[in-house]
């Protein structure tokens, strides 16, 4: 099963960190993958753990340059409100650049 963040289907609004335009960007890439590892939590207890990873590539229309977002959850880190995976977004490319005031966007 593959867990969707953004709801928008194929599109999503995100900073351009090429550009500095916060704008509607269509998603022109997906990949997703998971592994499902075992881990003893208590000496006879067998929990398993799976991590998903999902890398999003957007093209900026603005300025044409595309970023791409990772996302990272796991099934041991659940959001106790509506027990969904809590995920981390990381922005690969670009490389976070002071641009306009300086201070990056801060990324869920
Ligand atoms: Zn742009």
């Amino acid at each position: 099963m593959v867990m969707k963040l953004n709801n928008n289907g194929d599109q999503c609004v995100l900073n351009c960190h090429h550009c500095g335009n916060k704008t509607q960007m269509n998603r022109i890439a997906h990949y997703d993958r998971s592994v499902t590892d075992k881990f003893h939590l208590m000496l006879n207890a067998l929990t398993e753990i799976t991590f998903y990873t999902e890398g999003d590539l957007y093209l900026c229309p603005v300025c044409d340059n595309v970023t791409l977002v990772k996302t990272s959850k796991n099934t041991e880190n659940i959001d106790p409100e509506d027990f969904s995976m809590e995920a981390t977004e990381t922005i690969l490319y670009p490389g976070i650049s002071i641009y306009g005031n300086g201070v990056p966007n801060v990324v869920r």
